[in-house]
């Protein structure tokens, strides 16, 4: 297992579908390491949902289709386990948090309801026997853990007599509340204002500290990325196209669709005359996903064999890996630099 928490093996998954089957994932490695953060980037529709949810196999199991590929926790394949096995699993060693916590928190119940009904019944799993009292107690010092003042009211409350961004507190609360060892969070500041989304971030760095748990985000904002994260994945129409540090993403990226993801975020260094450039085009059609590259219709240095060929992967040290054509040795183009595009034929 090496110091792995979780590692992806050569994943790939489809959905049986009435328009065909969509080839959601075709083979995607990454690793999250212990009390790392890990975050994984790209358009809607380029798989990063689709992995988290296979994670926890949240998925309706008459549509998916885990056609290939291991996901090992902690050296268990969580693909290889019968579903009473994963119940364990999810929620006390695994946790998920969702992009919109109005849709998760049920609107019916008290928020103190919530909490103590996800405290109650991972110990009852444990073997503990927290009483009602007990749980109450452990909701207040969550509540009052992820910077919500007054927990005593706030238990009392329903969800819509809180802000958005106290909902979002709230599930991570009790995605905390059984101590899991991974946090996974599918978009969690999407749904949020800028200055919300900043705090959102602080206090899931806060928590990460103290608890030492691995967080693994899911976002299409690379904004959200440069504030949290050690180590990053892009993906691209069901693939990983680059991975490595932070560093080597915002200050060393090889991959053009990379390239494109930074160019169209804002930067406080950014001359303000300096326009936002948007990538052109659309992500491919994961019902018949192209032969090669599924960058190629949209990349300025698509070559021939971009369109018939997948790339493989290059490395470019320990953690730094791209899938494109540009990196091989004997690619013809010489690229100058990705701020303005210039691309040359190498002599
Ligand atoms: Fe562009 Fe070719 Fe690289 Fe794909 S492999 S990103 S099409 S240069």
């Amino acid at each position: 297992m090496g110091d792995h928490m979780l590692e992806i093996k050569d994943l790939r998954v489809s959905f049986h579908t009435y328009a065909g089957e969509v080839q959601a994932l075709g083979g995607i490695n990454f690793t999250v390491g212990q009390s790392e953060i890990l975050a994984v980037v790209g358009e809607s529709g380029c798989g990063k949902s689709v992995t988290a949810q296979s994670i926890l196999r949240l998925h309706n199991k008459d549509t998916i289709d885990y056609k290939q590929g291991e996901i090992l926790y902690k050296g268990r394949d969580l693909l290889a386990l019968s579903e009473k096995e994963m119940q364990k699993i999810r929620g006390r060693e695994i946790s998920m948090i969702f992009q919109d916590p109005m849709t998760s928190l049920n609107p019916t119940l008290t928020i103190g309801k919530q909490i103590t009904e996800a405290i109650l019944k991972h110990s009852d799993k444990e073997g503990n026997s927290t009483n009602q009292r007990e749980a109450n107690k452990q909701a207040a010092g969550l509540i009052r853990s992820v910077g919500i003042a007054n927990p005593d009211l706030r238990l009392k409350q329903y969800p819509h007599e809180l802000s958005g961004g106290m909902r979002q507190r709230i599930m991570i609360a009790i995605a905390m509340s059984c101590s899991p060892e991974i946090l996974i969070a599918d978009e969690p500041t999407t749904a949020l204002d800028v200055t919300v989304q900043a705090q959102i971030l602080d206090l899931m760095k806060a928590l990460q500290i103290k608890s030492g748990a691995s967080i693994v985000i899911i976002t299409h904002n690379m904004g959200v990325v440069a504030n949290i994260a050690q180590k990053v994945i892009i993906m691209y129409g069901g693939v990983v196209v680059e991975k490595g540090t932070s560093g080597d993403i915002f200050y060393r990226p090889k991959h053009p669709y990379t390239w494109g993801l930074l160019k169209s975020i804002f930067r406080l260094n950014k001359d303000k005359n300096e326009p936002l450039i948007p990538i052109d085009g659309i992500p491919p059609d994961l019902l018949a996903p192209p032969k090669g590259c599924p960058f190629a219709p949209r990349c300025d240095y698509a070559m021939k064999v971009c369109r018939e060929q997948m790339p493989r992967e290059y490395s470019f040290g320990s953690a730094h890996t791209c899938d494109c054509w540009l990196s091989d040795e004997n690619c013809p183009l010489e690229v100058k630099d990705w701020r303005n595009g210039d691309v040359k034929y190498k002599q």
